[in-house]
């Protein structure tokens, strides 16, 4: 049976699963594609801060501006967002008795991330 303490963990170890091939694990940028929109993620091993793919990073088009926007902030939120829920465990609650208002949030985020109700 599960509780709403194995959602919260479960969703961390989703949030912390290896999703990315190892070379993309370094911080996603969002750089100019070849339509010249802002629609590109980037990623590289060389730190530059700027907009532009240096030609060694990896990159994936995405087509829309504001798709690569989000996926570039939930890439970036997975760690904390993960370590955030983690902060809940042990934390002696139950969805059938009183809940705090932040313990309902994070696991509404948790059933989110594991693909459950919203
Ligand atoms: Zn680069």
């Amino acid at each position: 049976m599960t509780t709403p303490a194995k959602e919260i963990r479960a969703a961390v170890a989703d949030l912390r699963a290896p999703l990315l091939p190892a070379y993309l694990t370094v911080p996603v940028r969002v750089v100019q594609g070849d339509s010249e929109s802002m629609d590109t993620l980037a990623w590289c091993d060389v730190h530059h801060p700027d907009d532009n793919d240096c030609g060694a990073c990896e990159t994936v088009e995405t087509l829309h501006p504001a798709l690569a926007h989000l996926i570039a902030v939930l890439l970036a939120a997975r760690e904390p967002l993960a370590a955030w829920l983690e902060s809940w465990d042990g934390v002696e609650l139950h969805e059938d008795g009183p809940m705090r208002d932040d313990f309902q949030h994070a696991l509404k985020v948790a059933r989110v991330i594991l693909g459950g109700a919203q």
